[in-house]
Formats: structure tokens, C-alpha cells, sequence
């Protein structure tokens, strides 16, 4: 049902165990493939496509659109602006390239290679994407606001090693938790503490994490399949589900970064 037909597909009990992680997920696997038939596999009907593609599109419309709303000359500090934009590419790109070559010829090594770099994609936008709020909400604290950059580089650094050495989507959803408190803290201390930032960023900053965890509980508890399994194979399960809410959370960071942007134009901080 595309472009061309493609080889005859496997039921879940024929893939290879490694590839056995959606006991819902019943039909619809790509036979073990070459590189290029990984590639080929972009334009016919198999249960990875909707997840190919429901990262695959947003990439390219956020490395092509996102430069444009991106005020690249308008900050003093231009590595707000490179890292903002990398956050929002990152686990976009990750995720495509675990989602097409997963079947990959080379076995459980390449799978479990393919696998970290896309939980490297999470952590980085966690990173990258962290730093610019965190600059900002700190910018009347210099003496802190690098400690504080310095020490989330650090937890994220450990969150990599976790996300990237779990066996399980739990202990990858439990691998953010310590970087997800981290932003917490720095939305409270917008709220009851001396930390500043665009009066409307917050609210966005919030819904980007609710999204975002929202998506790896339903990604951790396989809903819809679970209820039905073989009926969401190809369209509409659980991984799909998160994939949007992630393209959604991202698009909520960009939201909120860009307000912060704005208003840091016309802000000065309080002499003293
Ligand atoms: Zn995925």
C-alpha cells in the first residue's frame, strides 16, 4: 500500500527478541534489512512508518521554519539562540534514525546503538533547551546563574549514562526525573523567588513538560494497544501518541523561549 510493495511483513512472535518490546503490537515488522532496504522501507505500509514519519515531517519543518522566528541579531548572547535551535532538531533526528534502521541487518548491537542515540536526543533537548531558561531566569543572579548551568550540564550528563543503560521504557522515563525536578525548581523560583523571565514563557515552559511526560507515561503503559491488541499495529498506538506530544512539547519550548527573548530586550535588572 505505497510507493512500491514491499517484502512480505513478520508477525510479533517471528522478529527477532530484540525487536519484541510491544507484546501488543501483533503484526506489521520489517524482516531483518540492509541499510538501503531500511531506507526502502520509508514508502511502504509496516507498524514503524507512522513513527518514522511523525518525527520525520516535524524535523524538517523545524530545521527549515524555526530559523526564521529564531532572533538570532536581536540577543547579546548568541548561543541562547544556536542552543534553542539545536534543543528543538535533536530528538527529532534521534528518533528517526532509531525508528528506521532498528531492523537493521547488524542485529541487537546496532539496535541497542540506535536506542541511546535516540534517548541522547531526549537528554540534549533537555539540555540544550534548559539552558537558555535557566540563563534567563537567573539573569540578576550572576554569581549563580553559571553554577546552576554548570550543574545541569552535570545532571544531565548522569541522565544519558541512565537513559542510555536502561532495559526498560520506565527506568528511560525515570532517567529525566532528576533534570524535569531541576526545571521545576527554577519555575517556582519565577514564581515566589527573585527569578525573572517573560511573564507569559512560564505557563508554556509548564504545558512543554506536561506534554512531555504525559507522552512517556502513555508510551510506558501502552495505551490504546493494550486494550485491543493488533488494532493500533500500524496507526494510533502508544509510541505514536508520545511522538506527538514530544513534536507538541518542543513546539510549547519554542513558544516560551521566544517570549523570553523578547522580553529580555527591554529588561534591566534592579540596581542592588
Ligand atoms: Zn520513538
Amino acid at each position: 500500500m505505497g510507493l512500491h510493495r514491499g517484502p512480505r511483513l513478520l508477525d510479533f512472535t517471528k522478529t527477532p527478541a530484540h525487536l519484541q518490546f510491544n507484546k501488543y503490537v501483533l503484526t506489521g515488522y520489517r524482516p531483518v534489512s540492509t541499510a538501503p532496504d531500511c531506507l526502502r522501507s520509508l514508502f511502504y505500509m509496516h507498524n514503524e512508518l507512522g513513527n518514522i514519519y511523525s518525527h520525520g515531517i516535524p524535523f524538517l519543518l523545524f530545521l527549515v521554519l524555526l530559523p526564521y522566528s529564531i532572533p538570532w541579531m536581536e540577543v547579546d548572547s548568541t548561543w541562547i539562540c544556536v542552543a534553542h535551535y539545536l534543543a528543538c532538531l535533536c530528538p527529532t533526528i534521534g528518533s528517526v534514525l532509531y525508528h528506521v534502521f532498528m531492523n537493521h541487518i547488524g542485529g541487537e548491537h546496532v539496535y541497542d546503538t540506535l536506542l541511546s542515540l535516540d534517548m541522547v536526543g531526549v537528554c540534549l533537548v533537555n539540555t540544550l533547551g534548559a539552558l537558555p531558561i535557566i540563563f534567563i531566569t537567573l539573569l540578576c543572579h550572576p554569581a549563580v546563574q553559571q553554577a546552576a548551568m554548570l550543574a545541569y550540564i552535570l545532571l544531565s550528563a548522569y541522565g544519558i549514562y541512565c537513559a542510555t543503560t536502561a532495559h526498560t521504557n520506565f527506568l528511560r522515563l525515570r532517567a529525566f526525573v532528576w533534570q524535569a525536578l531541576f526545571r521545576v525548581s527554577l519555575f517556582l523560583f519565577r514564581v515566589y523567588g527573585s527569578g525573572v523571565g517573560s511573564p507569559d514563557s512560564l505557563r508554556l515552559f509548564v504545558i512543554m513538560d506536561a506534554l512531555a511526560v504525559l507522552g512517556g507515561l502513555v508510551n510506558v503503559i501502552q495505551i490504546p494497544e493494550r486494550f485491543s491488541p493488533g488494532l493500533f499495529d500500524n496507526w494510533g498506538n502508544s509510541h505514536q501518541i508520545m511522538h506527538v506530544m514530544v513534536v507538541c512539547s518542543i513546539v510549547y519550548l519554542h513558544w516560551g523561549t521566544m517570549a523570553d527573548l523578547a522580553w529580555i530586550k527591554t529588561f534591566q535588572c534592579p540596581a542592588g
